[in-house]
């Protein structure tokens, strides 16, 4: 699709439009800022899209920053395959990878010179003082005793706290701004805690940690950040993010500016959800093409392009909503129409014989890969007396509508003859295990035949040559509108989201198959070789997505 017109432009960029057009900063810098606390899923790649477009957009920098400063939940692990989902996205962070963990010493100073200012102190009440200490949306809070601490005081036992001398939660070191504030958050906020636990770099180098509305802020100002991009939930953080970098002094100031969030109908988006269903089991790991994990959308076989024109179609808005999970299909349909091939493959098959067909004669029909492209090429697919086809394209009492295969009915095999149906042969249970035609010499593909149309194609393999493989198709693990949970507390879960077809059929001309690589099934849907189990002597396919579509765009 050609557009000439302008895009217009997001709020954010407006807002850096005119932060660069007023001086206040003079280059643009943004982050994507994760904790190492599990896997990226398709609302995260929102914004590390957008993070990393605004960048380009202004010949700016993207920073990839791990935010480790809770070191309870945190891994080597999530690091690794953190990076790997933001690189496969095509977020170029080039070589600004960094670690809030690495900025532990300059977070301890600020700590300190807050305290020189008189803006911080060590406070003594419990956690759950605090709380009950902190008031209401309605009533003000109340001042710690402690407040009023000679600077001299807090200095030594903060130092206390960081030299292991201090019992996990028996001292914080709090802002000092206003217990009355209006907003909650402004109430002398927890800056740093006492935690004896292990850092997955920093070892056991530190017991205390700072919070993260202290040291977010912090870590933009020390990379020199400009538009800290983060969502909606953090608005009402933002006076304190304010505070933190105007108290501590950081020249320029990051500006913080909110966004919504990405919220997908019918589908479970939550980090929690996600990590539930992979701990219990339930899936095969993150990379399960049931989730929207960004590994498990790659496993799935969807593309960068796919997902970085949905999260356009998106859109950046301040008010929450809910993307339909059909759009993020019409964006991998479309990004797959031109550059893939369009094969036959059976997925559910049953033998088809033609018997007017020579016995031990086979001809080599020649097949356009992609009508609406060209460049793919063409190739050639063995027809034969015996044929695969759909159990699903023969029903020997069929309803009004049906135009497949029925006794006495004529469809077109797709690149092939016209075929009659003359009937079935059935095992003992009444299942169809054969069905018989005959075929018109006269109507193959491309001889210009116009003696008489038929209503129904259907696509074929031949018997002999053709290669059996595994096709997975899967429906939504969970639907969220359903209920993500059942009333005893376990998941919601849809006993049909994984179907797999042992004995699907697939033409010879697939040749060798890596992972990832993708086909259109013609009539079936978009599929990939999945990365994990196909092996040569077996494929194994996953559904992308089927044809169908529901999704209409927008006009
Ligand atoms: P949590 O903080 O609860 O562990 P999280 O999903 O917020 O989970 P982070 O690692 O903090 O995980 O997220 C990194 C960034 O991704 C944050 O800036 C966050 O705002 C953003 N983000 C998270 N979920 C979404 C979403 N659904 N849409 C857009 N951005 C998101
Ligand atoms: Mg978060």
């Amino acid at each position: 699709m050609e557009t000439t017109e302008k895009k217009s432009k997001h709020f954010i960029e407006q807002e850096i439009d005119r932060d660069l057009a007023e001086g206040v900063y003079d280059h643009v810098m943004t982050r994507f800022p994760p904790e190492p606390n599990g896997y990226l899923h398709i609302g995260h790649a929102k914004s590390i899209l957008l993070n990393s477009m605004v960048a380009e957009e202004y010949g700016g920098k993207f920073n990839l920053r791990f935010d480790d400063t809770n070191p309870t939940k945190e891994k080597d692990e999530f690091v690794e395959s953190i990076k790997a989902d933001v690189e496969w996205l095509g977020a170029d962070y080039g070589d600004r990878l960094y670690f809030a963990s690495d900025y532990f010493e300059r977070f301890y100073e600020y700590a300190l010179k807050l305290i020189r200012k008189g803006k911080a102190y060590v406070c003594e009440l419990s956690a759950d003082e605090i709380r009950a200490t902190r008031g209401t949306l309605t009533e003000p809070g109340t001042n710690s005793p402690y407040r009023d601490r000679p600077v001299e005081e807090n200095l030594d036992l903060f130092e206390k706290m960081r030299s292991g001398e201090v019992e996990d939660g028996a001292m914080v070191l709090r802002a000092k701004i206003d217990m009355a504030s209006p907003n909650i958050n402004m109430r002398d906020p927890v800056i740093y805690r006492v935690a004896h636990v292990s850092h997955h770099r920093q070892g056991d180098k530190w017991c205390v940690y700072p919070m993260y509305d202290f040291a977010h802020p912090l870590e933009d100002a020390i990379e020199g950040v400009t538009h800290s991009l983060c969502t909606l939930e953090f608005e009402d953080h933002r006076p304190l993010y304010d505070w933190v970098v105007r108290e501590c002094e950081c020249d320029p100031a990051p500006r913080q500016i909110e966004f919504a969030k990405l919220y997908l109908t019918n589908v479970v988006t939550g980090k929690r959800y996600i990590k539930k269903l992979v701990e219990e089991g339930i899936v095969d790991g993150w990379d399960d093409p049931r989730l929207v994990s960004i590994a498990g959308l790659k496993r799935r076989g969807y593309t960068p392009e796919a997902i970085r024109m949905f999260i356009e179609m998106c859109g950046i808005s301040k008010s929450n909503s809910s993307t339909d999970y059909a759009m993020l299909e019409y964006c991998i349909r479309e990004d797959l129409k031109m550059k893939k091939k369009r094969m036959m493959a059976v997925i559910d098959p049953v033998k088809l014989v033609i018997d007017n067909y020579p016995e031990g004669q086979t001809e080599q029909l020649p097949i356009i890969n992609n009508k609406e492209n060209e460049e793919l090429g063409e190739r050639l697919l063995t027809f034969s007396r015996e044929l695969y086809i759909e159990r699903e394209d023969f029903m020997e009492e069929p309803p009004k509508k049906y135009f497949r295969m029925f006794p006495g009915n004529e469809v077109r095999l797709m690149n092939a003859y016209f075929v009659k149906c003359t009937g079935c042969e059935k095992d003992e249970n009444g299942n169809v295990t054969v069905v018989h035609a005959t075929y018109d010499p006269e109507t193959k593909s491309g001889s210009g035949f116009t003696g008489r149309k038929v209503k129904g194609t259907i696509h074929w393999v031949p018997a002999n040559e053709s290669i059996e493989a595994t096709v997975r198709l899967y429906e939504n693990i969970i639907d969220e509108e359903k209920g993500v949970y059942n009333e005893d507390g376990s998941l919601n879960l849809n006993p049909d989201s994984l179907t797999e077809m042992k004995h699907a059929r697939l033409e010879p001309a697939f040749g060798e198959l890596k992972a990832y690589d993708s086909f259109q099934f013609v009539r079936k849907g978009y599929f990939t070789v999945d990365a994990k189990d196909s092996t040569p002597e077996r494929p194994v396919f996953n559904r992308i997505v089927s044809m169908k579509s529901s999704f209409r765009l927008p006009k």
